[in-house]
C-alpha cells in the first residue's frame, strides 16, 4: 500500500526544500512550543460536517500489538455519537508492521513510514485520523530525551521512562498506543479516552485540569489517575462520558466551520495569506504560492523515511516550496516573509523567514538567476539568533 515512487516535481523541487531542525539546539524551548495555540482546532475538522463530510481512520499495529475488532467498534460508536458525518465513518485496518522494522523507532517515525491516507481517491477527501498501535518496549530509543504528551496540554515535556498511550493534537493530530502499559487491560477504554482528546476534549473552565477531566468516573478523567480510574471501566456501556464533557462537544458542534483548514490525504493544511502550512508527525512545510493536492501529496511521499532513524524522536522539522510564480514578483518576498512572524505555530514563527529566504535564494539559482534580492532582504529580516 505504501507509494515508494518519489515524483519528479519532488525531485525536481527538492532544490528549494529548506530544512531547519527544531529542537536541536541546546536552548529550552519557550512555553508554547508544546502548546497548542487557541485558534489551533483541528478537533473540528472531525466534530463538524464540513469541510469534511466523512471521517477516515486509519489503524496500524506494529506485529502483535494490533487491536481486537471490538475496540474498533467501540471506537465507531464514540465517532458516529460525536462526529457529525453525514457521508460515513471508516475505519480501516492499514499496515501491520514487522518488529523487525519497529524495533528501536519512534512512534511518530513509524507513523510517517506507515501512514497512507485514505485510499478512496474518487470520493469526497475526508478528514483524517491516525491510529497507531506499537509497543514501546520495542520503540525504545534510549538516546531520546523526551516525550510529550499532548492530552494534557499544559504538561510539561519529560523524560520517557514510560510512554502510557498519549493522543497528540498539536502538531499533528494522532493518537499513538502504547500496548504495554495497561498489561492489556481497559485497552477499549483507553482508546476511547484518547480519541476524546482528539475531539478536542478537554478545554473548559469547570470540573477540569490539564486537559483533563475531574468528574469521576467520565472517560476523560484525569490521566494521572489513569490507570486506577480504568480498571473499573470495563464492561461498561459504550458512553461513559459525563453530561459535562458530553455538553461540551455540544458546544463544539455549534461553532461555525475552520475557514482555513482542511486535510488532504494524511496531510492536514492551513491556509494563510499567500503561503499554505502543511503538517505530518513532526513535519511541517510552507508551500509558498499556490497550493495543489499534489503538492500534498508529494509532502507525504516525500516525508516518507525510505529507512527510519533511530534517532529521529522528539524533532520537527520545518521545510519551504516556494512556487515560481512567487519568484517572479520579488518586491513582495520581503512583505511574505514578514508574514511568518504572525503565523499560530511557534515553529513557522521561528523557522519560516529562514526556510523561505533559503528556498527562494536556491531556486532563483536553479533557474539562473541572481538571488541578491533575497540575500538583500536576509540581514532586514532574520532576527538575530
Ligand atoms: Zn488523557
Ligand atoms: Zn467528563
Amino acid at each position: 500500500m505504501r507509494a515508494l515512487a518519489r515524483s519528479s516535481w519532488f525531485v525536481a523541487t527538492a532544490l528549494v526544500v529548506s530544512c531547519l531542525a527544531g529542537c536541536s539546539t541546546p536552548r529550552p524551548p519557550p512555553p508554547d512550543h508544546t502548546r497548542a495555540p487557541n485558534q489551533y482546532k483541528p478537533h473540528l475538522l472531525y466534530l463538524l460536517p464540513s469541510p469534511h463530510a466523512r471521517l477516515y481512520v486509519e489503524v496500524d499495529a506494529v506485529e502483535g500489538c494490533g487491536p481486537k475488532d471490538a475496540a474498533l467498534e467501540k471506537l465507531r460508536g464514540f465517532l458516529s455519537q460525536y462526529c457529525a458525518k453525514p457521508d460515513g465513518i471508516d475505519i480501516v485496518r492499514s499496515d501491520v508492521i514487522p518488529i523487525k522494522a519497529a524495533r528501536g523507532i519512534a512512534p511518530r517515525a513509524l507513523a510517517r513510514t506507515y501512514i497512507n491516507g485514505p485510499q478512496d481517491a474518487t470520493a469526497a477527501p475526508p478528514a483524517f485520523m491516525y491510529v497507531l498501535y506499537y509497543d514501546f518496549g520495542l520503540s525504545r530509543n534510549f538516546q531520546a530525551e523526551n516525550i510529550l504528551h499532548r492530552g494534557a496540554r499544559t504538561m510539561p515535556v519529560r523524560r520517557r521512562h514510560n510512554s502510557k498511550p498519549y493522543a497528540e493534537t498539536y502538531l499533528y493530530p494522532a493518537i499513538y498506543f502504547n500496548t504495554r502499559f495497561s498489561f492489556g487491560m481497559a485497552m477499549n477504554e483507553i482508546l476511547l479516552h484518547e480519541t476524546g482528546h482528539l475531539l478536542g476534549l478537554v478545554d473548559r473552565q469547570g470540573d477540569a485540569r490539564s486537559g483533563h477531566c475531574l468528574n469521576r468516573g467520565c472517560q476523560m478523567n484525569t490521566h494521572l489517575q489513569y490507570f486506577r480510574q480504568f480498571r473499573w471501566l470495563p464492561g461498561r456501556n459504550q458512553s461513559a462520558l459525563c453530561t459535562e464533557c458530553v455538553a461540551e462537544l455540544g458546544d463544539r458542534a455549534t461553532q461555525p466551520p475552520l475557514p482555513n483548514a482542511r486535510y488532504v490525504g494524511s496531510v492536514l493544511v492551513r491556509a494563510e495569506t499567500d503561503y499554505h502550512v502543511l503538517t505530518l508527525p513532526d513535519r511541517l512545510a510552507l508551500v509558498v504560492g499556490s497550493l495543489t493536492d499534489r503538492d500534498c501529496a508529494e509532502f507525504a511521499t516525500a516525508m516518507r523515511p525510505e529507512k527510519p532513524d533511530p534517532a529521529d524522536d522528539g524533532r520537527w522539522f520545518l521545510y519551504c516550496i516556494v512556487k515560481d510564480d512567487v519568484l517572479k514578483e520579488p518586491a513582495k518576498l520581503g512583505a511574505i516573509a514578514t508574514r511568518f512572524n504572525d503565523d499560530p505555530l511557534y515553529a513557522v514563527r521561528r523557522g519560516g523567514q529562514k526556510v523561505f529566504l533559503d528556498a527562494c535564494s536556491r531556486r532563483y539559482r536553479a533557474l539562473g538567476q541572481n538571488p541578491d534580492i533575497v540575500e538583500t532582504l536576509r540581514p532586514k529580516i532574520l532576527k538575530p539568533e
